[in-house]
């Protein structure tokens, strides 16, 4: 029998990588960056890039994908790390457009880098299905689809069951959407060789280095000082633990399984041979993706949320949260059933109280930040990290306009209004979609109720 790895970071490293070592003391640099997740590594590429002579010091407190980079779902999508109308009218709709094109565009760029700079991350640039498996699921898919479309997304296609089975075989499935905007990728792969890359253009990467604080001009550690006039944070879910930051962005739960490498029969009445990146419209949703190697990895908010903005040991998950997303997949796909669970795991994704991602840089201070992309940060870490360039280098481009720029929501409530108010929108989640799959045509109210009192999108 196959027993299920439990942590050790995530199913995306076959092995722990051996750390790069810490920083050797204090230290002098033009731009330091804390975290190595896609934020830091994309701000220190293009920063690179655009100016060999910097000299960029990375600090990163395991190795280089220990978060959420090295864990999530692998969908490098398009989809907007915010709220999309609370922006426009707070920003204008024209901006929130160009905002839009240029995550889309976004995708292709992390494509194209990936392809030059020789990263092999398994990326196949083959779309996403949206599936929809009752009736209050499939009214919210088409106004999904009509959301997308007002917001200049083209190419997204409405697939009828029957289409829709022909790329995959979905249990129960009424209606999807196809959208071209998505890659599948191996994440942590992206991560490791971006740190790489990075390095050979002349970065200096540390890990095993834990930034205790940050100030104008220099990042406090463990193993001494780095003193630079700018200092960006990229710490994304982690940041709720640097000092007067703590209810600044909700480190939000997520959690994912994958199989062993399914066999030919299985994949033969499954389909799925484009390998598009899979989700549905239900409140509690799942995403997933045919892997590299042929299995399924599937994710989901089993646990939301831990007390006090609590964060996870090394990706450990708990049984149920296994046992809860085998059944998910095994009822979308009962042809997995026979399948073992090889992996579970989980991590934390930044989501500040409007649900909006923001980015920003005092030149006052030579402080600068980017995250809280909700979930949708794959793509959105590298559209942060060209910004997060032009503003270090002070060059006035169309990014640097752009309407998550200086963007900033409010602080999240103390506890434990903080946990009852997370661990009751997820009840409300469920409860709904308990509804829904009894039946109704229209989405629960039980979820509207939650969704407005947590104004997300
Ligand atoms: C399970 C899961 C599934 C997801 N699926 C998707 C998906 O399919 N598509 C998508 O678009 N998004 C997804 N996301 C979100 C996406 O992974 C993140 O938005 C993105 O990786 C954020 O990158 P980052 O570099 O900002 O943060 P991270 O990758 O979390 O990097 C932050 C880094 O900072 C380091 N750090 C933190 N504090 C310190 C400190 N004090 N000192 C030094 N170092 C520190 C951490 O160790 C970490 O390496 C998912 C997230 C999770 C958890």
């Amino acid at each position: 029998m196959i027993s299920t790895v439990n942590g050790r970071v995530s199913h995306w490293f076959s092995e722990l990588p051996t750390p790069r070592p810490p920083l050797p003391g204090d230290r002098d640099a033009d731009v330091c960056i804390v975290g190595a997740g896609y934020t830091g590594l994309w701000s220190a590429y293009y920063l690179k890039t655009l100016d060999p002579s910097l000299r960029i010091t990375v600090l990163e407190q395991r190795f280089a994908g220990f978060g959420a980079s090295g864990r999530n779902g692998g969908w490098l999508s398009g989809l907007a790390p915010g709220h999309r109308r609370l922006l426009a009218a707070r920003y204008g709709r024209q901006p929130v457009l160009a905002w839009q094109r240029a995550l889309l565009g976004a995708v292709d760029e992390v494509v194209d880098v990936a392809a030059r700079e020789r990263i092999d991350a398994g990326i196949v640039k083959s779309g996403t299905l949206e599936v929809a498996r009752n009736p209050a699921q499939v009214a919210r898919l088409r106004s999904e689809v009509d959301d997308e479309r007002e917001w200049g997304i083209d190419g997204i296609e409405i697939l009828s069951k029957d289409n829709a089975s022909e790329r995959v075989r979905v249990n129960g499935l009424q209606l999807a959407y196809f959208s071209p905007h998505c890659a599948r990728i191996q994440p942590a792969a992206l991560a490791r060789g971006l740190a790489e890359v990075v390095e050979r253009l002349g970065v200096t990467v540390h890990e095993q280095t834990t930034v205790t604080d940050i100030r104008p001009g220099q990042a406090i550690t463990d193993h001494g000082v780095v003193r630079a006039p700018i200092v960006l944070r990229a710490t994304e879910g982690f940041t709720t633990k640097l000092p007067g930051l703590k209810r600044r962005w909700l480190p939000m739960n997520s959690a994912m399984i994958a199989t062993e490498p399914l066999g030919d029969a299985v994949w033969g009445s499954i389909g799925w041979e484009g390998r598009e990146t899979m989700g549905d419209t239900a409140h509690g949703f799942f995403y997933a993706q045919r892997t590299v190697d042929d299995r399924i990895a599937i994710g989901g908010r089993a646990m939301p949320y831990r007390f006090g903005s609590g964060i996870d040991r090394d990706g450990a998950v708990s049984d149920s949260t296994v046992t809860y997303l085998t059944s998910v997949l095994n009822t979308l796909l009962p042809q997995t059933r026979g399948a073992a669970i090889t992996h579970g795991w989980c991590g934390v994704l930044g989501v500040p109280r409007d649900w909006s991602a923001g980015l920003s840089l005092d030149r006052s201070t030579g402080l600068g930040w980017a995250g809280g992309y909700v979930g949708h940060g794959v793509t959105a870490t590298n559209l942060a990290g060209q910004t997060l360039a032009d503003l270090v280098l002070g060059r006035d481009t169309e990014l640097v306009r752009m309407p998550w720029v200086d963007h900033v929501s409010k602080t999240w409530e103390p506890e434990p209004l903080r946990f009852l108010g997370v661990r009751g929108m997820y009840l409300a989640y469920k409860l709904a979609d308990r509804h829904e799959d009894n039946g109704r045509a229209t989405t629960s109210p039980i979820a509207v109720i939650a969704d407005k009192i947590a104004r997300r999108p």
